[in-house]
């Protein structure tokens, strides 16, 4: 069965999508992405995946190409022609197609493309039991990473830099702390049992995990201490994890070859994966 996309209003084979050479998209990263897990035909976290990208599209002064409903639809619609019932659906919105000029043009049709792809999620359940490396490399992005725009350069390299050492994720480091992963936000567990994760600010994407991460830790009566944190206070923490609609909540056993509490997953990281994945189910 062919993998189907949907491209700027029709279903197309996957091979044969395409968009425009002149998509600001593709000439100036002029556009945002979200990335949707779905787990048992039913999307997880939705509400605040789409209001992020209603954020994002705003931030940029983009046009959301669709109204809600019907783009519930098509993202319904990608899942029944595709056959899922868990998977990974990435949506992209650019500020369409014009000459190309840096300046915004006067009129632009916003484009929209949307795919998905199979989410296995015993496989990422074996990870979690195992747990990932992570490296830490300078924080080298703009000033407005809270916006998910498709711009992902310097997030790109982090995370070949860590393929290239046989780590799974790349911490990012600016002023000596650590703001996120290349593609997750980053937790530490504290002496106390505390977690501790970057606030919310422009220097870090506002993961949509991140935020159901902290409802379940309030749930499970654990404290989360929103605050930056060094290197150093990670590889001396008992714990460590990453989140994100991809890993879920997955342990960090290693941070650049130093050992994480007893190198393996931790208890609190593993109640919360069990705890994000429970209240996830009973969400919408
Ligand atoms: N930070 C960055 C840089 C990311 O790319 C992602 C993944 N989209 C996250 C954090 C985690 O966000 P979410 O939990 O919404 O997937």
């Amino acid at each position: 069965m062919p993998r189907i996309a949907y491209v700027n209003g029709f279903y197309v084979p996957h091979g044969e999508a395409r968009v425009h050479i002149e998509d600001r998209g593709y000439q100036f990263a002029d556009g945002i992405y979200e990335v949707c897990l779905v787990i048992d035909g039913r999307y997880w976290d939705l509400e605040g995946h789409l209001a992020r990208m209603d954020r994002s599209l705003k931030a940029l002064g983009i046009d959301a190409p669709m109204d809600r409903p019907s783009l519930e639809v098509v993202m319904r619609e990608l899942l029944i022609r595709n056959r899922l019932k868990n998977a990974l659906v990435y949506i992209q919105t650019t500020r369409g197609v014009a000459l190309r000029n840096h300046a915004f043009p006067g009129v632009a049709v916003p484009a929209l493309v949307m795919t998905a792809k199979r989410f296995n999620l015993d496989q990422s359940d074996a990870q979690a039991e195992k747990g990932v490396r992570v490296i830490t490399t300078p924080d080298i992005r703009w000033g407005r990473v809270d916006i998910k725009s498709v711009s992902l350069l310097p997030n790109v390299l982090a995370k070949q830099a860590a393929a290239e050492v046989g780590a799974s994720e790349a911490w990012l480091v600016r002023d000596g702390k650590v703001t996120e992963g290349s593609s997750s936000n980053a937790w530490i567990v504290d002496a106390d049992g505390a977690l501790v994760t970057h606030p919310k600010s422009h220097e870090i994407l506002g993961g949509i995990t991140r935020e159901t991460a902290i409802a379940c830790a309030e749930e499970l009566q654990i404290r989360v201490c929103e605050r930056a944190f060094t290197v150093e206070e990670a590889q001396n923490a008992t714990e460590a994890f990453i989140t994100s609609a991809t890993n879920l909540v997955t342990p960090v056993i290693e941070i650049d070859g130093v050992k994480i509490g007893a190198g393996a997953p931790g208890p609190v990281a593993k109640r919360l994966r069990a705890a994000y994945k429970d209240r996830a189910r009973r969400a919408r």
